[in-house]
C-alpha cells in the first residue's frame, strides 16, 4: 500500500477531561487515518510555549499555553493521503460555533479557546510538530 502524508494532532486537555478521547480516536479511524505514533502526556508551560511559538505575542498566547498545560493530552501522528487538509476538514473551524456539523470541534469543543483538538496547518509544520513529540523509535 502506498504511504500517505503525515499530520500531527493533539487531543486537548478539555476534551481529555470530558472523556472524549475514545470517540475522537474512533472518528479518526473511521475517516481513514492510520495512527503511526501516539502518547499520553502533560505539557509543561515551557513545552507549550515552544509548541505554539508562532503565536507568541498574540492576545490569546498566554491563555492558550496555560490551557494546554491544564491536564494530560493525547498527541498522535496520523497518516493518510492528503493528511493535513483532510484532517483539517475532519476537525472543522477553530471556533466550534462556526465549525461544520459532524466535525470534531463542533462535536467536542467548548469554545474557540477551549477547542477539542489541534491539527497541523502545513506539511512542513506536520514534520516539525511530529519531531517535537516523537523520536524515530516511537513511529510505526
Ligand atoms: P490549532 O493550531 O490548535 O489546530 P488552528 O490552527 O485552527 O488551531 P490557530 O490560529 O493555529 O488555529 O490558533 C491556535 C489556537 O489558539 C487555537 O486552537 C485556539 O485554541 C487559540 N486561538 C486562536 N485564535 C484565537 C482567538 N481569536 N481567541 C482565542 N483563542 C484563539
Ligand atoms: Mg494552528
Amino acid at each position: 500500500m502506498a504511504k500517505g502524508t503525515l499530520t500531527l494532532t493533539m487531543i486537548k486537555p478539555y476534551a481529555v477531561e470530558h472523556g472524549y478521547v475514545g470517540p475522537i480516536l474512533a472518528r479518526i479511524n473511521e475517516a481513514g487515518f492510520r495512527i503511526t505514533a501516539m502518547k499520553y502526556l502533560q505539557l509543561s508551560p515551557r513545552q507549550a510555549e515552544a509548541f505554539y511559538e508562532v503565536h507568541r505575542g498574540k492576545p490569546f498566547f498566554e491563555r492558550l499555553t496555560k490551557f494546554m498545560c491544564d491536564g494530560p493530552i493525547v498527541a498522535a501522528i496520523l497518516e493518510k493521503e492528503n493528511a493535513v487538509d483532510d484532517y483539517r476538514s475532519l476537525i472543522g473551524a477553530t471556533d466550534p460555533t462556526k465549525a461544520e456539523e459532524g466535525t470534531l470541534r463542533k462535536l467536542f469543543g467548548a469554545s474557540i479557546e477551549h477547542n477539542a483538538v489541534h491539527g497541523s496547518d502545513s506539511d512542513e509544520n506536520a514534520l516539525r510538530e511530529s519531531d517535537f513529540f516523537f523520536s524515530q523509535l516511537e513511529r510505526f
